[in-house]
């Protein structure tokens, strides 16, 4: 098995390299990462400038590049594309509505669109926290190979952060929802202009049974299969109806 590697936090993440090393045990790897955290470059591309990929020493290349600039990258230079993608693992957790802001499943989600079977990986909560208890999860689930589902298949997985006898079963779920972001910071610079930070995410608004926040509440793996079809086909029959 080949499997080609990404990630949103960039190439010196500890989540990164505890992937790598966990999946390198089973399959051949290739590392495509940025060279700086990109977390919620979501699916974005570089259009205005020229990109570069560099070789660390430890084999990872680093792009000056979004994830998906990465994958997008990689999966051209590639002699042959990988069975595999996967993304992570994240710093922080990528459930719900934060899906749409991520870089972690955005790199998943090029090499979705590219037709190849891709899963992206996050922690619940940020700072490493049994990040090898997290890789071990990771690898239990690229060795399932899910055979059975129709390729490619885009899985979001949601890992808690916890020792590794006490993370619960892999678990299926849909999306929860958010409520809107918390509000910008509105500070100043040591200049005294006017300057902004985004906010915090909102609150859990659907962390009901089923969602991805009640199954990582509960100590388990969260699973979600994503799809890419953005289109509201009830409101297009709706849409259908009066135009
Ligand atoms: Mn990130």
């Amino acid at each position: 098995m080949r499997i080609l590697i990404s990630n949103d936090d960039g190439y010196l993440a500890p989540g990164l390299s505890a992937l790598a090393d966990a999946l390198s045990a089973i399959a051949d790897i290739v590392v495509f990462a940025p060279d700086s955290n990109r977390s919620g470059a979501s699916n974005s591309l570089s259009l205005d400038r020229p990109l570069s990929v560099q070789r660390a020493a430890n084999g990872f290349h680093f792009v000056n590049g979004t994830p998906t600039d990465c994958v997008h990258i990689a999966l051209t230079m590639m002699d042959a594309p990988p069975d595999l993608v996967v993304s992570g693992i994240n710093n922080g957790q990528n459930m719900g509505d934060d899906t749409l802001y991520s870089g972690t499943v955005a790199a998943a989600t090029e090499a979705y669109l590219y037709g190849i079977p891709a899963i992206a990986f996050s922690q619940v909560n940020p700072g490493w926290a049994h990040i090898d208890a997290a890789a071990r999860v990771a690898r239990e689930i690229v060795e399932r190979r899910f055979d059975k589902l129709d390729l490619p298949f885009l899985f979001n997985v949601n890992i808690p952060n916890l020792p590794f006898e006490q993370i619960g079963p892999l678990t299926p779920s849909r999306l929860g929802r958010r409520h809107q972001a918390e509000p910008v910071i509105r500070s100043q610079d040591p200049r005294g202009r006017e300057i902004f930070w985004i906010g915090a995410p909102g609150a859990c608004r659907d962390a009901g049974e089923g969602t991805d926040f009640h199954a990582t509440a509960q100590g388990c793996v969260s699973i979600t299969p994503l799809q890419v079809d953005l289109t509201h086909k009830t409101q297009l029959e709706l849409l259908r109806g009066i135009v």
